[in-house]
């Protein structure tokens, strides 16, 4: 299982302690582990292991990023109105129903922070992304990893796992490190057969890059349901992942819960200002999809033909792609292969996933170089 922090932290007395000690569980926790962004010698790398836009950032986000220099000694407004009139106009949601956050990491946190108290437990896929746990096990709950055969969420699973001491469920879909996404159909079967006290958090981080017509985040599902949370992000599709800005969308009871343990000044001005001008650019996020579909087709079939398993379909601006276990040829081997050329993919045995490589899709050449770094790993 993924990022297992069993509650095993030795019983202290912590009041005798020589020096002060962390509260149970803490020291069990497996800190975040991000995409590498360095190669060993310097030289800049490829960085194609953390999903960001592949294109930057849209010209007019940092023009308005730029724009608020001569506001850094000014506390940013706290409700972020700006971007949740942008956001509210944009999806049509009610602007009191939403609320923002350093990045939707956290609104996943105070999603935990809200709901979970010691001996509660959140469910989340075996390959779920790292973060939902992390702030789960902080806020003194037990993480439940449902099976994701096929690599891909399974409803019937995802309930297995649910008992009376579970408040939270965390489903991204698409889905990190997979990539796969499930239809709305199943995500209302998880919802009508989840307790109404059980709050279903629907991750929309790659939505945006899903372009099958029958693809639904949620949203409508939220607008209605008493405890459905649909999050998004600036981060992939906007290309903002440096300013730390996200976004849930919930009933007014759940966002009134979370804005009372909130930090005031989440969302700084500069952020807020480049936010919405990345929302309105719709010719970059339209390049932006552009490039993945062009490419990730491509690179799946290339890598395919270079006998790897690509988990598919991928819906998201990157793949999981496995490889052999044989010495010489397997995922360790091919991230080192590939970081001495300056390719940096990311590895995914923190997520259970020790023979897999996720690689965000990147520009031609750099999908190019992967593919031609690989062949010739694989013909070694
Ligand atoms: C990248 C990502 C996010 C976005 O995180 P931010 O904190 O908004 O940058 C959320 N969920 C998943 C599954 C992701 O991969």
């Amino acid at each position: 299982m993924s990022e297992s922090a069993p509650p095993t932290a030795a019983p202290t007395d912590r009041s005798r302690a020589a020096r002060p000690v962390p509260k149970p569980g803490i020291l069990d926790i497996h800190a975040y582990v991000p995409g590498k962004a360095t190669v060993e010698g310097g030289g800049a790398p490829v960085k194609l292991s953390a999903n960001e836009n592949a294109l930057g950032s849209s010209p007019k986000a940092r023009e308005a990023y730029a724009s608020a220099a001569d506001k850094l000694h000014v506390y940013p407004d706290s409700r972020a109105t700006i971007v949740r009139t942008a956001i509210a106009e944009r999806y049509r949601l009610e602007p009191e129903r939403l609320i923002f956050g350093c990045g939707s990491d956290e609104v996943f946190q105070l999603l935990n922070q809200t709901y979970l108290e010691p001996g509660d437990n959140m469910v989340q896929g075996e390959y779920g992304f790292a973060a939902f746990a992390i702030g789960a096990y902080a806020a003194g709950g037990e993480v439940r990893f449902a099976r994701e055969p096929d690599y891909r969420i399974d409803v019937d699973e995802v309930l297995k796992c649910v008992d009376e001491r579970t408040r939270l469920v965390f489903i991204a879909n698409p889905g990190n490190p997979t990539g796969t996404w499930i239809p709305i159909s199943e995500i209302r079967r998880l919802h009508d057969n989840l307790p109404p006290s059980v709050v279903l958090v629907l991750d929309g981080a790659y939505g945006e890059f899903v372009t099958d017509p029958t693809f639904d985040d949620g949203l409508d599902l939220a607008r209605t349901a008493q405890n459905v949370v649909v999050t998004h992000t600036f981060s992939k599709l906007y290309g903002l992942a440096s300013l730390r800005v996200g976004w849930g969308y919930a009933p007014a009871e759940i966002i009134a819960a979370m804005d009372r343990i909130r930090l005031p000044f989440n969302t700084s001005i500069p952020a807020q200002m480049a936010a919405v001008a990345a929302l309105h650019d719709e010719d970059f996020q339209r390049a932006s999809i552009d490039l993945v579909e062009q490419w990730r087709p491509w690179l799946a079939q290339q890598l395919g033909g270079l006998k790897l398993d690509v988990v598919r379909p991928s819906a998201a601006n990157f793949l999981l792609v496995g490889f052999p276990k044989t010495p010489g040829r397997t995922a360790v081997e091919a991230e080192a292969f590939l970081a001495a050329r300056g390719l940096l993919v990311r590895g995914v045995t923190n997520y259970g996933l020790p023979h897999h490589v996720r690689i965000t899709i990147g520009l031609e050449g750099q999908n190019r170089a992967v593919v031609e770094a690989l062949a010739e790993f694989m013909q070694r």
